[in-house]
């Protein structure tokens, strides 16, 4: 068969960077795999990563066909039929009813739908029909700060193409420049336009080389920054009347909440200057339009952490930066810009009527403890690297009566808690879709699914 090339995304999804790649097959196997120069938003980047993405094509460790055990942790397991194991898996299911199945989804869900979800929204459509559990993988992580920004309301974010053309200011918090490579290029080119740059962040990262100014706080502590900034702005009269009044609410009970947070308060807590505060909200307030780039997981990462985005997207509000060219938020971890949006398949409004479990680790886990959820499937998701207490959740997992993963290699929750493996499709065996924060990619198939895989 003649070489075939194909525009495609890297598979590990580092949103909102979310690279192009060229693949080229030739009779079924692999040639190389390159980033694609026309590719808007990463135009050629891909990082090493990317590069080794090759190792996943003909990797000995694939699940290329269906496996059952009967003993758990046992490395015992039996090649079985894609039917067996589903008329297994659904008996067990039939006999302990819907609202005892539940759908535990990882991020290799979305490998190659990104921004879509397409493979999520079908989960969902299934377990809204069937009236069985589902979480979301967003729980954790990123999903914090996107709930403290959403919080607050601002849900939309800006583009890395605002950000270039228009931004005099750019705020780089907890925003590392190597995980957001696609925005990088546009930060430069801010900066070449004479726009400033600030990094606030726990240490000294690589877009520190790009910043005029470099803060660094206590791991924790950037609600405190943001809110003495806040006591600064507000103390020198230097908000956006106008927008405030147009556009937020309890302006009033921020300016009483803020009175006790003062630049030397926020001192003790992050360890920076009151007088390094003090400027830094200065010429926040003073050079417009800003954007703040709100890194993707790491300032969320500690208890209540999502206060920080909360108290960070008020920033934009109090000087009237939302909403103009080159201000607001930038590109975020799983943030939509204006103008974004997608039909859902999950036929969210037939959901079965019931008490569900809530999308949260704590109440999830519970679940499994007293035996509320006793079928759990586990789908592109390694869940015992994934919670902090491992321990609990193996033992909760213990408890369930079936676990059914879903994967493309093994891991420990395969390893140590599944009694049912499924062999998935990687990013090459299937058609892809994606968004990104500005772009639409739909991507052929490559190749034919190995051994007996298939697309969840
Ligand atoms: S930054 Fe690297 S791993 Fe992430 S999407 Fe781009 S190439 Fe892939």
């Amino acid at each position: 068969m003649p070489r075939e090339t194909i525009r495609t995304m890297c598979p590990m999804n580092c949103h909102p960077t979310l690279c192009g790649m060229t693949v080229t097959v030739q009779d079924g196997s692999l040639v190389s795999i390159e980033g694609d120069e026309t590719n808007p938003d990463s135009q050629g980047f891909l990082c090493m990563r990317g590069k080794a993405a090759h190792e996943i094509i003909g990797n000995p460790g694939r699940l290329l066909g269906p496996l059952i055990r009967a003993k758990r942790g046992s490395p015992d397991w039996t090649p079985t039929s894609w039917d067996d194991a589903l008329d297994t898996i659904a008996t067990r299911m039939q006999a302990v009813g819907p609202k005892a199945v539940g759908f535990w989804q990882g991020h290799g869900n979305a490998a190659n739908d990104y921004g879509f979800g397409l493979k999520r929204a079908q989960m969902e459509r299934f377990a809204n029909l069937y009236g069985c559990q589902f979480w979301d993988p967003a729980m954790i992580c990123w999903g914090l700060g996107a709930f403290g920004a959403g919080l607050t309301g601002a849900v939309e974010t800006s583009t890395k193409e605002d950000l270039s053309a228009h931004s005099e200011m750019i705020i780089l918090w907890g925003a590392n420049t190597v995980s957001q490579a696609s925005t990088l290029k546009h930060v430069e080119i801010a900066k070449r336009r004479g726009a400033r740059i600030v990094v606030v962040d726990v240490r000294r990262t690589e877009a520190s080389a790009l910043a005029d100014e470099v803060i660094l706080l206590r791991p924790g502590s950037d609600t405190a920054l943001a809110l003495a900034m806040m006591h600064v702005i507000v103390a020198d009269r230097r908000w956006d009347a106008d927008f405030v009044d147009q556009h937020t609410l309890g302006f009033s009970a921020l300016k009483e909440h803020l009175q006790t947070m003062t630049p030397q308060w926020a001192e003790a807590l992050t360890g920076v200057t009151a007088e390094r505060i003090v400027g830094l909200a200065r010429s926040y307030a003073a050079i417009r339009p800003a954007m703040i780039v709100i890194g993707g997981s790491s300032l969320h990462k500690g208890g209540n952490t999502y206060e920080a985005a909360r108290a960070i997207a008020c920033l934009p509000a109090l000087t009237g930066n939302f909403g103009k060219p080159g201000g607001g938020l930038g590109p975020r971890h799983g943030g939509r810009s204006h103008g974004a949006g997608f039909a859902s398949q999950a036929a969210a409004e037939r959901r079965v009527p019931g008490d569900y479990v809530p999308n949260q680790l704590e109440a999830i886990v519970e679940a499994l403890e007293t035996g509320a959820v006793k079928v759990l499937f586990a789908i592109g998701s390694n869940l015992l690297s994934s919670f902090p207490d491992t321990n609990r959740l193996r033992a909760a997992l213990a408890k369930a009566n079936l676990v059914v993963a879903y994967d493309i290699f093994s891991n420990q929750t395969i390893r140590e808690a599944a009694d049912i493996v499924l062999p998935g499709t990687i990013w090459l065996e299937e058609i892809g879709a994606k968004a990104t924060n500005t772009y639409v990619h739909l991507s052929d198939r490559a190749m034919t699914p190995a051994g007996d895989s298939r697309p969840v």
